[in-house]
């Protein structure tokens, strides 16, 4: 007989709304979650989709206001924040700027009342998991921002819980270092093995980092899967666009060209131009609007004549031939769209607030 582990955090049917009457705000609707131990699970989505209201719930800084929050199997829902196994990482970490690192991360066991010689070692050893061992005797004011920020995740991992909860912990951070920290820290969850729950608006993030993603929109969750399945089969119109960039054929367009009266999505880089498609592929005619070099490959916007666009990323070396103004055949297999549902559309463009690459 075969047992499933329990999960670390199970979320049913999560509801969370501020205020009341016509003041009403629903930050969070209808979620249900699982994470499995030792996990590198995201929490992705725009800005005032509710990731940070879902994970104040799971610490215990909030209350919701219907729904249950269960940690390693525990309804924890109504226990105070210090009665429940996980720590928070902020982005705005505060470290004291007169105190060594060592004795920052030492301070939070200090008011535990660890003893003396328990907390230097716990913290030496916090420090060796974010690789700043040789630091312990530098002021914060001594390091870089990223080292500072490992220094907040070592004060987290001192108390050593089974979740460690990160709100967009690298928002702070300029790109290269973001890019580097990453590397860091998901190596660091490797390492010490403890389940993350990590908050990003940035999907490539998200999909660089995690074993699996949950994307959020208004509140609710609309797809959760690894990053491939995410980036290759979203299910929902809205996880199509702010995941990556990708093509929306709408179901009348589906209809024509594809024979499904259903709304697909296409990735850009499964279009090629083609002077005859090949046997099978579907294939549509249109006029280039916009040509942009990215490199080793260019994406290039064709304009259909129902009014659309398509968006075809093609090898840069490849584009002889094609001018803006100029018409052109797209082709793509059959299997390269697939079907979406119909989201709710946001508020504000996905596309914008780190959507697109
Ligand atoms: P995210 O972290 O995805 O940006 P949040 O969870 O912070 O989203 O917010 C979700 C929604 O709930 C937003 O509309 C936000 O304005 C609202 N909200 C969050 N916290 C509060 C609060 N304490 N009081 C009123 N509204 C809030
Ligand atoms: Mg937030």
């Amino acid at each position: 007989m075969s047992t499933t582990p329990t999960p670390a955090i199970q979320l049913v049917g999560l509801h969370k709304a501020f205020g009341s009457g016509e003041h009403e705000v629903v930050a969070v609707e209808s979620v249900d979650l699982s994470i499995e131990a030792g996990e590198f699970f995201s929490l992705l989505g725009p800005s005032g989709s509710g990731k940070t209201t879902v994970l104040r719930m799971i610490a215990g800084f909030e209350t919701p206001t219907s729904g249950a929050v269960l940690l390693a199997g525990r309804d924890v829902t109504h226990s105070a924040p210090y009665d429940r196994d996980v720590n928070t990482v902020f982005q705005d970490y505060a470290l004291f700027p007169h105190m060594t690192v060592l004795q920052n991360v030492e301070y939070g066991l200090k008011v535990k009342r660890v003893s003396k010689a328990q907390r230097r070692q716990r913290a030496i050893e916090a420090l060796e998991n974010v690789r700043l061992a040789e630091y312990g005797r530098r002021k914060p004011s001594q390091l870089s921002g990223g080292q500072r920020q490992r220094v907040a995740l070592a004060r987290a991992l001192v108390n050593r819980p089974k979740v460690l909860l990160l709100d967009e912990p690298l928002g702070a951070l300029d790109l290269k270092l973001r890019e580097e920290m990453q590397v860091e820290l998901k190596a660091i969850q490797r390492d010490v093995g403890i389940t993350f729950v990590f908050v990003t608006h940035d999907q490539g993030e998200a999909l660089s980092m995690s074993n699996r993603v949950a994307v959020f929109n208004h509140g609710r969750i609309e797809q959760v899967g690894t990053p491939r399945e995410i980036y290759d089969h979203p299910t929902t119109g809205f996880v199509a666009g702010f995941v990556g960039t990708s093509n929306v054929l709408s179901a009348e367009l589906s209809a024509e060209l594809l024979g499904a009266a259903k709304a697909h999505s296409l990735r850009p880089e499964r279009i090629r131009i083609v002077d005859k498609p090949a046997t099978g592929e579907i294939s549509v005619a249109g006029i280039v609007s916009d040509v942009q070099y990215l490199g080793a490959d260019s994406r290039v916007r064709v304009d259909l004549a129902d009014g659309s666009h398509l968006l075809a990323n093609v090898p840069s070396d490849g584009l002889v031939g094609v001018a803006i103004g100029g018409s052109v055949r797209l082709a793509w297999s059959r299997a390269a769209a697939s079907t979406v549902a119909e989201s709710e559309p946001d508020s504000e463009d996905p596309n914008q607030i780190g959507g697109n690459q």
